[in-house]
């Protein structure tokens, strides 16, 4: 497997499969999740529905993934994951080291070659950008996977760079 990262919008990545940091009910929300729901159109929502009317009636549990179609995004699927809400009092790293090998593990079953990920849980829910790269970098490497490529969307410069040059020193 292959490890990049692009600076750029998770909403316009030409792959398998994109990841969207979604929260538990499935059924919308800000950030990342926004922007797909947005963009990819309401065949997304009524998967994500039917999955609420189905197996996840509890919703989606953190750490877990789950796909559906990716709509009218450029990607075949989406593979929703909820990250952990980042917490000082409570280390919840293996939610979130979770989050990307549950992922990978859905991508698997898809046989997806590509697959694009934002950096789960480093928005609305406030985990330290630099520890959200190294928790992605390290659990995404240490995947065993048949995804071929897996991509790193960064929406910012400055976490961009960090990625960039963790992804080099690795
Ligand atoms: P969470 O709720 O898991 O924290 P967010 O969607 O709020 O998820 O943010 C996760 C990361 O994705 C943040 O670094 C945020 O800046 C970034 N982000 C927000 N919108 C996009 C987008 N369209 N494409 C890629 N990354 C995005």
């Amino acid at each position: 497997m292959r490890l990049t990262c692009v600076l750029g919008d998770i909403t316009e990545q030409r792959v398998d499969a994109v990841v969207n940091a979604a929260n538990s009910s499935l059924l919308g929300g800000g950030g990342v999740d926004g922007a797909i729901h947005r963009k990819g159109g309401p065949e997304i929502l009524a998967a994500c529905r039917d999955l609420r009317n189905g197996h996840l009636g509890g919703g989606l549990p953190t750490g877990e993934a789950v796909a559906t179609t990716a709509g009218e995004l450029p990607a075949t699927w989406v593979i929703h994951t909820v990250g952990p809400v980042w917490s000082a009092t409570q280390d919840r790293t293996e939610l979130l080291r979770s989050c990307y090998r549950n992922s990978l593990s859905v991508a698997d079953r898809l046989s997806a070659a590509n697959v694009a990920f934002p950096l789960i849980s480093a928005g609305v829910y406030r985990w330290p950008v630099d520890d959200a790269v190294e928790q992605a970098v390290t659990t995404l490497r240490r995947c065993d996977t048949a995804v071929e490529e897996v991509r790193l969307v960064l929406f910012q410069a400055d976490t961009f760079e960090l990625a960039r040059k963790r992804i080099e020193t690795a």
